[in-house]
C-alpha cells in the first residue's frame, strides 16, 4: 500500500512492516488490557524527497495525553546534554537585547530550567499535562498546547519573534510538519535559528536500531532528507551535527536562506550519506531483511534459555521495548518482568507484549541468569552501575546489531 509523503505529497513506498503494535508509551495497568489500541506499524521512503516515514499514522491525542510518561530528565546523561544545549544558546545565539527562545515539547523543562535560570525569555510549548507541570515546577514558563501554525502565530502576537526555536526527538514525532514550518516562519527573526536534534536514520541502519521505530517517530531524518524539506519549506539546512544522545542522533540547524554559511560538518555529513548509499532502495531492502533475522535470533535464545530453566528479566521499559517486544511477540512466558527506574510506569504493562514492570529492586532479588537490554543505548552507564549482576555470574543480552550475548 503507498501513502502521500507528508512533506512533499510523493509516493511513501514501504521497505518494513513490524506488525500490529500499540502506541509505545501507552504503559497500561492489567485491569486496561481490553481497550488497548493498535495499528500497523510501517515504513516506507518518500520516492520524490527521500523523507523516510510511517505508513500509518496515530492520532497524537492518542500519544501525548495527560499521562504521558516520558521524562527528558530522567538519566543524568541527558540532564547534562540539555544543560549544555542551554549553555550554548546562552553564549551563542541568545546574546542581544532581550532575546527569546521557543522550545516544541519542552517535556519536563530540562533544557529551559537552564534558560529560566540565566533570567531569559523563554517559552515551552508541551501538550502532556503532567510533564509539562514538572516543568513549571522548575520555573520554566509553558503553554500547554501542540505546536502548529496557529500556536505560533499566537505566540507572536504575544511575546515577538524568537531567536532560537528549539526541539529534541519533537520534531520527527509530528505528522503536520507542514504546518510546523509555516509556523517558524511565523515565529523565527529575521536571524533566527531552527534547531533541532533527532534519532538519525543512518543510526538507525547502522546499528539496526529497528526498536527506535515506533509511532511517535513519525519521520526517520537523514541530513539529505532534513536538506530538502527545509528547502521545500523555504529555509536552508545550514549545519548538521553529530550528537551521542539516544545511540547517535543529529543536531540540524535551518536558518532563513542566505543568512548564515553552510558549515564544514553539513558537508561532510551529506558527503557521507551518499557515498553510503543511506537513502537508496537497497539499504533500506537490507536493513528490513537484517531485522527480521534479530528477530528470529532473539526468539530462538529466549525460547532456548526457557528450556534449560534459565530467568531472564528485561532491564529498562523505554517506548522502544514496546517495540521489540511486540514486532517479536515477546510475552511474559519468556520474560516474566522488567525493571524501570521511572516510577509511573511501574506496575503497569509494557503496551501491546503486557510485560510487567517492577521497581529496579526486584532486579537483584534475587539476580536473573540473563538480563535482557532494552535500554541498550544507556549500555555503559547500566553495566557499570550493575557490576554485581554479572560479578553473580548474570550475563547480558542485546539485540542490536545483532543477538549477543555478554
Ligand atoms: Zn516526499
Amino acid at each position: 500500500m503507498d501513502t502521500r509523503c507528508r512533506v512533499c505529497s510523493g509516493t511513501v513506498r514501504e521497505f518494513i512492516d513490524l506488525g500490529r503494535q500499540p502506541t509505545a508509551n501507552g504503559f497500561l495497568l492489567p485491569s486496561e488490557v481490553a481497550g488497548e489500541f493498535f495499528f500497523r506499524l510501517a515504513v516506507g521512503a518518500c520516492q520524490e524527497c527521500r523523507m523516510v516515514q510511517l505508513l500509518e499514522e496515530v492520532p497524537q491525542e492518542l500519544r501525548y495525553h495527560a499521562g504521558y510518561r516520558y521524562h527528558a530528565s530522567g538519566s543524568a546523561a541527558h540532564r547534562s546534554h540539555f544543560e549544555n544545549d542551554a549553555k550554548r544558546f546562552l553564549r551563542t545565539e541568545l546574546t542581544g537585547p532581550d532575546p527569546f527562545i521557543v522550545e516544541i515539547g519542552c517535556n519536563d523543562g530540562v533544557m529551559l530550567s537552564t534558560i529560566s535560570t540565566a533570567g531569559v525569555r523563554h517559552l515551552g510549548v508541551e501538550p502532556s499535562g503532567d510533564v509539562a507541570d514538572l516543568a513549571r515546577a522548575k520555573g520554566v514558563r509553558v503553554l500547554s498546547a501542540f505546536f502548529d501554525e496557529q500556536t505560533a502565530a499566537d505566540i507572536r502576537i504575544r511575546h515577538g519573534v524568537a531567536d532560537v526555536v528549539f526541539g529534541a526527538n519533537t520534531i520527527c514525532h509530528i505528522a503536520h510538519i507542514a504546518s510546523v514550518f509555516r509556523g517558524i516562519d511565523q515565529l523565527l527573526g529575521p536571524n533566527g535559528v531552527f534547531v533541532f536534534e533527532e534519532p538519525y536514520l543512518g543510526t538507525i541502519i547502522e546499528q539496526m536500531a529497528f526498536d527506535q521505530i515506533y509511532d511517535e517517530h513519525v519521520f526517520y531524518f537523514s541530513v539529505t532528507s532534513v536538506k530538502e524539506m527545509a528547502a521545500r519549506f523555504g529555509f536552508e539546512l545550514v549545519d548538521a551535527e553529530r550528537i551521542p544522545l539516544h545511540g547517535g542522533e543529529i543536531r540540524y540547524t535551518i536558518a532563513r536562506p542566505a543568512t548564515r554559511a553552510p558549515s564544514e560538518s553539513l558537508a561532510e555529513l551529506l558527503a557521507q550519506e551518499q557515498a553510503g548509499k543511506l537513502s537508496e532502495e537497497q539499504t533500506f531492502a537490507q536493513f528490513g531483511s537484517n531485522v527480521a533475522r534479530i528477530r528470529d535470533d532473539l526468539v530462538t535464545l529466549l525460547t532456548d534459555l526457557r528450556a534449560e530453566g534459565k530467568r531472564v528479566v528485561g532491564y529498562g521499559a523505554p517506548g522502544k521495548s514496546s517495540t521489540v517486544t511486540n514486532y517479536c511477540g515477546i510475552g511474559p512466558d519468556l520474560v516474566p518482568f522488567v525493571c524501570d527506574s521511572t516510577p509511573s510506569k511501574q506496575g503497569h504493562l509494557i503496551p501491546g507484549s503486557h510485560l510487567p514492570v517492577r521497581p529496579p529492586s526486584e532486579f537483584s532479588d534475587p539476580y536473573p541468569d540473563y538480563a535482557l537490554l532494552f535500554a541498550w543505548n544507556h549500555s555503559k552507564e547500566i553495566m557499570a552501575k550493575e557490576e554485581d549482576f554479572r560479578a553473580s555470574g548474570g550475563k547480558w543480552i542485546r539485540y542490536v546489531p545483532e543477538v549477543e550475548v555478554l
